[in-house]
């Protein structure tokens, strides 16, 4: 029971509006819709939610979420490939001596449809943490039409994630 010890959760949550003439890019795949996320980089909501999920359970020094990280008036990161943004957080907690146990995420929307998109996002977000897809579950869920998302106005995603210091 000593590894227990070892364990870290973080938690993620990010929301992003819809805004005319974007694409909509949600766990790196562009996903056909009449408007897109708004947003310095590419805006996809899920890379988001899990990049802060990796960083709430790592605890870093001078990285303790995807802002200060990066920047949104870092000209660097405008319309940067979120999945990208994903992997460096990742190689930070990797090199801070932690490997990811499991991870799942909750994205919510009303519209578009996301289920057939589920298993193609999990595969990217798996591949950019150089985990098993196995280890990262992911749903989508409407609000009933309930609150922004119920409107349409955005885009919410939910993450968590499971770490070990080995
Ligand atoms: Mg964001």
């Amino acid at each position: 029971m000593d590894m227990l010890r070892h364990l870290r959760i973080g938690t993620g949550y990010d929301v992003h509006a819809f805004a005319e003439g974007r694409p909509l890019i949600l766990g790196g795949i562009t996903v056909p819709h009449s408007r897109g996320l708004d947003g310095h980089s590419d805006a996809d909501v899920l890379a988001h939610a899990l990049t802060d999920a990796l960083l709430g359970a790592a605890r870093l020094e001078n990285a303790h979420d995807i802002g200060q990280l990066f920047p949104d008036t870092d000209e660097r990161f405008r319309g940067a490939d979120s999945l990208l943004l994903l992997r460096t957080a990742a190689s930070h907690v990797q090199r801070a001596g932690f490997s990811i146990v499991d991870a799942d995420c909750i994205l919510v929307a009303q519209a578009p449809k996301l289920s057939p998109y589920r298993d193609e996002m999990r595969s990217n977000l798996a591949r950019t943490l150089s985990i098993d897809v196995s280890m990262i579950g992911l749903k989508a869920t409407t609000t009933e039409r309930l609150g922004f998302a119920g409107r349409e106005e955005g885009i919410a995603a939910h993450s968590t994630v499971l770490l070990i210091r080995e």
